[in-house]
């Protein structure tokens, strides 16, 4: 393979890290590390092969996702958190061993005119407040006898509900669904589970007989007021590429598209090959750092498909065929979120095809 300028090297040891970071916090609750979205841009195959061993279940959005892990020989639990929406879609999870949320009646009518050769396991997913996918509270007992009924059906069934304010730490509105989640389900012996990772370090009542992890494994924080470094996690994708040209420009003079930049002094610039077509945001601000030889550099101009400038003029030193960094190993991701005034989900989820990936192990 070529050795493209941009790509991404993924750390196994700080994913495997950072699995144990989380399992110090909530010692007592099972680990379902969630891996939708390409292992939120991380890579799909890689990731679950890294994690099966060292977690108690995986999850990903969409069936599609299920079967490609088991169809790569990832052996342990897999639930599919929006389960299926179709008879075909059931069978299909029947087929592969995927454990399915039911949210909504419709699925339930579904699964009950099935005839399913083995039975399938169900987290019955309730919606506390979030108004996005889940049954509502006054429909969970209901929900529940039906599901015992199906022959379909194993046994033990289980509860989820996921969570809308969990980075809001002083807001009650956490306390609030989980209070509701937990009157809900009081009565029934059902495994519970309602925290991703903000609530994991957030709300420690939430950490129930299952977590839902995503973001903290690839060692980013979902909290304004705590860093990554603060919480001991270690990133595992760093985004590198190079500077591939050294340019000078004169006061007045501007850079990029739509000249949104002018240099109010003369300048150098270094011109770097990383773009939007690779997952770098366009809408990254001025000022927004890169790390070049260990150094912070800010960016200026419009990041464009394929390159973006930085100023380069307190820097002397740096030449062409310099690696860049980023984000990752040295610069959190959710320093250039902040930047590009999104969140670190959105930069890793939004890596493209065209960087490529390297592992470290
Ligand atoms: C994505 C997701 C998670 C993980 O969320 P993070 O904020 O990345 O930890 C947990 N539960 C459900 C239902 C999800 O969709």
């Amino acid at each position: 393979m070529i050795q493209a300028a941009a790509h991404i090297e993924l750390n196994i040891n700080a994913l495997r890290h950072n699995v144990r970071k989380v399992r110090e916090l909530a010692p007592k609750s099972n680990l379902m590390a969630v891996i939708k979205a390409n292992a939120y841009g991380h890579g799909l195959i890689c990731v679950a092969n890294s994690l099966t061993d060292v977690v108690d279940a995986l999850a990903v959005a969409r069936i599609d996702e299920g079967i490609r892990i088991r169809e790569a020989g990832v052996q342990g639990r897999i639930l599919v958190l929006q389960g299926f929406s179709q008879l075909d879609e059931l069978e299909l999870l029947q087929r592969y061993q995927l454990e399915s949320v039911i949210h909504t009646e419709q699925q339930l009518s579904i699964l009950e005119s099935a005839m399913l050769q083995r039975a399938i396991s169900i987290w019955i997913k309730i919606d506390t407040g979030m108004n996005r996918l889940g049954i509502r509270p006054e429909q969970f007992s209901v929900v529940l006898q039906r599901l015992q009924q199906c022959s379909g059906v194993q046994p033990e069934i289980n509860f989820m509900t996921h969570f809308a304010n969990a980075d809001d730490i002083q807001g009650d509105k956490t306390t609030r669904q989980l209070q509701l989640f937990n009157e809900v389900t009081k009565l029934n012996v059902g495994q519970r589970s309602s925290a991703n990772s903000a609530a994991i370090i957030a709300w420690p009542e939430t950490r129930q007989d299952w977590i839902r992890p995503g973001l903290m494994l690839y060692g980013a924080s979902p909290l304004l007021q705590q860093t990554a470094q603060q919480l001991m996690l270690l990133p595992v994708m760093s985004l590198y590429s190079q500077v591939i040209a050294l340019k000078q420009v004169k006061k007045g003079e501007a850079v990029g598209y739509g000249g949104s930049w002018v240099a109010d002094k003369d300048t150098s610039l270094g011109v770097v090959s990383i773009g939007y077509g690779d997952g770098y945001p366009r809408y990254a601000k001025q000022g927004t750092p890169v790390l070049i030889n260990n150094k912070r550099v800010p960016l200026v101009g419009r990041v464009s498909m394929d390159m973006i400038t930085v100023d380069l003029t307190e820097h002397t030193d740096i030449q062409v065929g310099d690696q860049v960094l980023l984000w990752g190993d040295g610069l959190p991701v959710e320093e250039i979120a902040a930047g590009a005034e999104t969140i670190p989900y959105t930069l890793l989820c939004g890596i493209t095809r065209r960087v490529q990936v390297m592992v470290k192990d």
